[in-house]
């Protein structure tokens, strides 16, 4: 079969050139040939023609003869796809050599570039199209070409093809067929690419880089692919090109130099017109481009050109300067920059270019990198602290007690536990890097050693944590610093302005909420109040208040607790002066308060004063055997009523305190765990009644909204009923998952990453929102609770309003905001902005 001579377009300013058809590589060829760039003679074959050709098909002679012409008789193919990051066959230079032209270019570019330029050939033909061993075709000295050529004669048995047409048909079937090989599909389709993704080729004229004269190869950009910084970077390599080097071939630098010679100094005039196409590129192609370029004894030739690599915060500040400059329209840098990117600014970060020694892999619960001193206790780190040293808390889990702990520390890691266990939300809040689930390593805590994978790592022994890829690496890193700069601020201003759902932050503590305030969220969508309760001066208050033996008993302990809660929400409210607050009633079982071995049971006897078999004996009668499906949340709020009366107390009169101050509040209460009306219809009527003493006690009014957490499937679907008491609701999609599944939150991670793998589930559905069960159930409740209460404000506060994927679920359900941890607030704003442009 042949070809149609139409499949093969000469790229000329007018050509009809198509991306779809051609591929990116040929159509970003014409624009560069269209700036007038002195881009060498090239051809597009089309990808059907490609395909053709795979299954033997043939180009017409005359065509083919025609893509030698005009030249020195030397053409490269370069791979096409439709997309640059689909790959495709490595570039083959220098076809069409043969023993003529070969004594040709002796006599015209000397007998040592005409030698190099034959043999790289003669190299590339053999591996790649007669498929032949490389190792029989290494480099080597003197006599390679001679070499090279009777190797090939010997396993072909024939003579090195002669003929230019065979030699292009040969190379341009073998291209078309490599890209039909299951590696290479496999490759590009975990790129995104199509099934059917087509292959075009560019067939160009070659620009010789080994030669007479100042001649080489190279690459510029203008940026710093890693920094971002902007700044003419590359390299220019003299009497090389691909693989092949000619005699005196050297690596010199681009720029001016004090180390030695550079392109700049040798080619003052090309070196700047160099510089002025890579500016013109910038601006033509809207991109930050790198340029490969050849220069033929002073002569330059643009071969190429491609997007500039980059990392996430180069990747930020070229999509600010562009639409800075102009270039590009300030919604369109905000759909270029990757919201998971963001992440990686926020915090530390390990060098991409320090080599990493990788002693195991977990869930990388929250990103960023540090480097400390392994301890396995809470304690420990405090210590490691106070001494100064920057320390990595290492346990199998963590429990509430460790917070102190992680506070104390640089990072956390743990053997067990998943994306919502307690030490990745810990440490998420507090910006913390985090590895959990690493389930390779194991640790003990009388040797005090890590051991993972035949090594061992003794308490004070250094390693590094990488949070954003899960990685535990021995030893310290080299680390970036975060990169909250201008231009991070600047995008995600832009992305504001086409934002539409809100973004709240989930928000214990003051410092949370300063945070909270500096990455602009829009309020506090979740204040969780047991965290309230764990510090050195409430947790025997609070243990108190559970061993009481009557509700006078419990009314007193409470009362001791009442200011300090009040003093916790009015500094909430006076850093969030202005904005939404919406603080949850206790949730927990009452358990979690209590000692759990004998040593802390007999503390706890003895100061309440009380025999240690009372204690005991009560504690036994709080465990339940599933906690998380027990006695918690409203639940607890019903049957031991005196505690939310106590935080609703706080929380008005903290809300009547800031009010005093200046902008105040309105104070949002949350009912955690509900799973029928009559929970909330109770509480409602408990809150309104403080609400209605503290008016009638202090003479003043105020205002509050009372919702509802929507965390088990029940009160998901029975939302239309809920809402008509409730002023919003919340999904708690980390519970919702729990109770949807009927997975514990909190052991999943011992079989997640089978599961994952053997695709029972598409993702970790802690990690990313179960848009198929889960999200089924979140679609019923908004719509349902939307019919009955039009006006009611619907949210999502569980881990995966972090999450940009299911960030962008949610704002296709319409949802009025998410809330999520103050450090994932920028990528939340960025996520909620590309979904609604
Ligand atoms: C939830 O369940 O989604 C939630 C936000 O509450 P918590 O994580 O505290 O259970
Ligand atoms: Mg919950």
């Amino acid at each position: 079969r042949m070809i149609d001579p139409k499949d093969i377009v000469d790229i000329t300013p007018s050509a009809g050139i198509s991306t779809a058809i051609h591929g990116w590589r040929a159509k970003c060829l014409q624009r560069l040939i269209r700036m007038d760039l002195p881009v060498p003679r090239s051809h597009a074959i089309s990808a059907a023609a490609v395909r053709s050709m795979a299954q033997g098909a043939m180009l017409p002679q005359g065509t083919l003869d025609a893509l030698f012409s005009n030249g020195n008789g030397l053409v490269s193919i370069r791979p096409s796809a439709v997309m640059p990051e689909w790959g495709g066959p490595g570039t083959v230079l220098n076809v069409g050599i043969n023993d003529e032209r070969h004594r040709q270019l002796a006599k015209t570019r000397g007998q040592d570039a005409a030698d190099a330029i034959y043999l790289g050939f003669v190299q590339s033909y053999a591996v790649n199209v007669a498929r032949l061993d490389p190792d029989m075709f290494a480099d080597g000295s003197e006599g390679t070409l001679a070499r090279a050529l009777e190797t090939y004669r010997n396993e072909m048995d024939e003579d090195f093809p002669q003929d230019p047409v065979r030699q292009l048909t040969e190379v341009l079937r073998s291209m078309a067929r490599s890209w039909d090989a299951p590696t290479a599909r496999l490759l590009r389709q975990a790129k995104g690419a199509p099934e059917d993704a087509p292959l075009g080729l560019v067939v160009q004229q070659m620009a010789l880089a080994i030669g007479p004269g100042i001649t080489g190869s190279g690459t510029v950009q203008m940026i710093d692919s890693v920094t971002g910084a902007p700044i003419l970077m590359g390299r220019f390599k003299g009497q090389m090109q691909g693989r092949s080097r000619g005699q005196g071939a050297e690596t010199l630098y681009l720029t001016r130099d004090e180390r030695g010679p550079s392109l700049e100094d040798l080619a003052p005039d090309a070196f700047a017109d160099l510089v002025r196409f890579c500016e013109a590129a910038r601006v033509r192609l809207r991109d930050e481009m790198q340029i490969e370029f050849v220069m033929s004894d002073g002569e330059l030739s643009i071969l190429d050109a491609v997007r500039t690599q980059r990392s996430s915060r180069a990747a930020v500040n070229i999509a600010v300067s562009l639409a800075r400059d102009g270039i590009i329209p300030p919604e369109d840098a905000v759909m270029r920059v990757e919201p998971r990117a963001l992440s990686e600014l926020m915090h530390y970060q390990i060098d991409p270019r320090a080599p990493r020694d990788i002693i195991a892999r977990g869930i990388d619960a929250s990103p960023g990198a540090a480097t400390g001193k392994i301890v396995f206790t809470a304690t420990a780190a405090q210590a490691s602290a106070a001494r100064g040293e920057p320390c990595i808390l290492v346990r199998r889990e963590t429990v509430p007690e460790d917070i102190r702990g992680m506070h104390a520390a640089v990072g956390v890691l743990t053997e067990r536990g998943g994306m919502t266990s307690h030490a990745a939300v810990i440490a998420r809040g507090l910006g913390l890097p985090c590895i959990v689930g690493a389930h390779g390593i194991s640790i003990d805590p009388r040797a005090r050693e890590l051991r993972s994978g035949g090594r061992s790592f003794r308490e004070g022994e250094e390693i590094t944590i990488d949070g954003t890829s899960g990685e535990v690496l021995a030893g310290s890193a080299q680390l970036l610093e975060p990169a909250l700069d201008d231009s991070f601020n600047q995008l995600l201003d832009w992305a504001d302005e086409s934002r539409d759902m809100g973004v709240r932050a989930n928000a214990d503590t003051p410092e949370d909420a300063r945070t909270a305030r500096m990455f602009k969220a829009q309020g506090i969508g979740l204040c969780r109040t047991e965290h309230m309760f764990f510090d050195e001066m409430r947790l025997p208050i609070m243990r108190e208040m559970i061993f009481a033996n009557s509700p006078e008993d419990r009314r007193v302990a409470l009362e001791r607790l009442l200011p300090i809660q009040r003093q916790d929400f009015t500094e909430l409210f006076d850093i969030m002066a202005g904005m939404p607050v919406t603080i949850r009633l206790f949730d927990p079982p009452l358990h979690e308060f209590l000692p759990q071995d004998r040593e802390g049971m007999r503390e706890l006897a003895e100061s309440l004063d009380l025999p240690l078999s009372d204690v005991t004996r009560r504690i036994e009668a709080l465990s339940e055997f599933n906690p998380m499906l027990g006695m918690r949340g409203v639940r607890l709020g019903i049957t031991v009523p005196e505690i939310y009366d106590m935080q609703a107390r706080a929380i008005f009169e903290a809300a009547i305190a800031t009010a005093n101050a200046g902008e105040g509040v309105v104070p949002e209460i949350m009912i955690p765990l509900v799973s029928a009306r009559r929970e909330v219809e109770i509480v409602k009527t408990r809150v309104d009644a403080v609400a209605a003493a503290l008016r009638n006690e202090t003479g003043r009014d105020f205002t509050y909204r009372l919702g509802v957490m929507v965390e088990t499937p029940r009160a998901a679907l029975r939302a239309g009923d809920i809402a008509r008491h409730s002023a919003f609701l919340s999904f708690g999609t980390n519970d919702l998952t729990q109770m949807t599944y009927g997975l514990s939150r909190d052991d999943a991670g011992r079989f997640m990453n089978s599961y994952v793998q053997q695709g029972v589930y598409a993702e970790d559905p802690f990690h990313i929102l179960d848009e198929d069960g889960v999200g089924e159930l979140l679609l019923i409740g908004t719509q349902r609770a939307r019919e009955a209460q039009p006006e009611i404000t619907i949210a999502v506060c569980g881990e995966h309003g972090g999450n940009p994927q299911s960030i962008a679920f949610c704002q296709r359900a319409g949802l009025d905001y998410i809330s999520c941890s103050p450090f994932r607030v920028p990528v939340a704003r960025l996520a909620a902005a590309q979904e609604s442009i």
